[in-house]
């Protein structure tokens, strides 16, 4: 089963987006891949997608990527492509270009040149740690704490920072090479007292072993900080300056989670299509009734409305970037944000309504362990949850509303 990439044709996408469109369809058509172990699957998915030259749109071209920047509209479609076939190849995307976002936006010549490129190839996997179990929403109330050691470096240089603390919900925790953290380095200045850091998998001090089960394969675990210490070269981006950089990073993403929204709701109605054409009950296909013919029509316009809503948000953003205009205008600013959140909080929300109605299609088979419909339907849950909660998406939209 192929998506349709027509929508491709619309004017949100220029050539070299529509170029992508088929090699990439082609190529995750012919991806077999033993998801049973999500690890190993996510290794696996991560190394193909390197060798496929796919994980080069995670980083900017003068690290291997493919163009000279991130572009959201790029990541938009793989995103969503990748989702219709696995939503693990999604997740192992996904989290190369998160995990990496913030080296890219802030790290110094030296951490993009060591990182970045690796990323590319798949040869590192990444990660992006900053939830807690008492900050997930509310990041800012972060309570992992880093100190530098004054003591240990020369001439006033700082040698060594030690970070305490944990981090959970960390996708890819235990399986990353490196994780960019986010901690407190004032913690009287609330989110402006955040830097971040990037510390090895290897870091002395850190634990992430414990691994977190949850209802769709997902790489998790909660990472433990004691006295873990990485060198004074692992502070990323400027010093307090962490929160503003995990907005950043986040800001990059949060259309491309509604792109992967997108994909599980096509690969939902495809699968919806396909069985009510081929499903005979009372003399007739399933399709042939005029109630399933209304569920089909209120599905196709709900994944038409997500989808316009992603690709407008992704094109805004690669507007700005490409004139260089990512945050000086306060109401172009306040454009962006609002049309990122609608499009997160509509794209995942009407692909759970969506992938509900296709399950509601198959009968007693949407609810069989194994059938397409039945794991949609748990890979779509989380999706409403992180990278801001439907909710918090709402708060976004409708105070912008408010103030006018
Ligand atoms: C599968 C998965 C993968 C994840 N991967 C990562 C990762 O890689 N890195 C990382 O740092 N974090 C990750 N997270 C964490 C994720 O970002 C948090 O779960 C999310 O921010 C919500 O935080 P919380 O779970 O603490 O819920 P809480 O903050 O306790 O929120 C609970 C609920 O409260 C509601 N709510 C929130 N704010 C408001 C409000 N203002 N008004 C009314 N209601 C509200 C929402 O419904 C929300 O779901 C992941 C989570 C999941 C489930």
């Amino acid at each position: 089963m192929a998506p349709d990439t027509t929508h491709l044709a619309l004017p949100f996408f220029d050539a070299p987006h529509r170029a992508m469109a088929a090699p990439l369809v082609a190529w995750a058509t012919a991806q077999q891949v033993d998801e049973s172990d999500d690890r190993q699957a996510c290794r696996e998915w991560v190394r193909r997608l390197g060798d496929g030259g796919w994980l080069r749109y995670c980083v900017p071209a003068a690290f291997g990527g493919a163009l000279p920047q991130l572009d959201s509209r790029a990541l938009v479609i793989l995103r969503e492509t990748l989702a219709f076939h696995s939503p693990l190849a999604d997740f192992a995307f996904a989290m190369q270009g998160l995990g990496s976002g913030a080296i890219t936006l802030a790290g110094t010549p030296e951490q993009q040149a060591h990182y970045l490129p690796a990323v590319a190839r798949g040869d590192k996997i990444a990660a992006f740690a900053l939830s807690e179990p008492d900050a997930g929403s509310d990041a800012g109330a972060m309570q992992t704490i880093a100190n530098f050691d004054h003591s240990t470096g020369a001439e006033g240089k700082n040698d060594s920072i030690f970070l305490n603390g944990t981090k959970t919900w960390i996708s890819n925790g235990g399986l990353a090479d490196f994780y960019c953290v986010f901690a407190k380095t004032d913690m009287a200045a609330g989110t402006r007292g955040i830097t971040a850091f990037i510390v090895d998998a290897d870091a002395p001090g850190l634990d992430a072993s414990e691994h977190i089960a949850v209802m769709a394969p997902h790489p998790l675990a909660t990472l433990r900080f004691t006295q873990c210490k990485v060198p004074a070269g692992a502070q990323l981006g400027p010093l307090h300056g962490g929160f503003k950089l995990a907005m950043q990073t986040l800001d990059i993403f949060r259309a491309s989670v509604a792109g992967a929204a997108l994909g599980f709701a096509r690969r939902a109605l495809a699968e919806a299509v396909a069985h009510a054409r081929q499903r005979r009950m009372f003399g007739q296909t399933l399709a042939d009734f005029q109630l399933t013919q209304a569920k089909i029509g209120e599905m196709a316009a709900l994944v038409d409305a997500a989808a316009l809503l992603t690709y407008r948000a992704a094109w805004l953003r690669d507007v700005a970037v490409a004139s260089s205009d990512t945050s000086q205008n306060a109401n172009a600013w306040r454009e962006r944000s609002v049309a990122a959140a609608m499009a997160k909080m509509t794209a995942t929300e009407n692909a759970q309504r969506v992938i509900d109605m296709a399950l509601q299609m198959h009968g007693g088979l949407g609810v069989k362990v194994g059938t397409r419909v039945e794991s949609l339907y748990r890979d779509i849950r989380a999706l409403r949850i992180y990278e801001g909660a439907t909710e918090v998406q709402q708060l976004i939209i409708g105070k912008t509303v408010l103030q006018g």
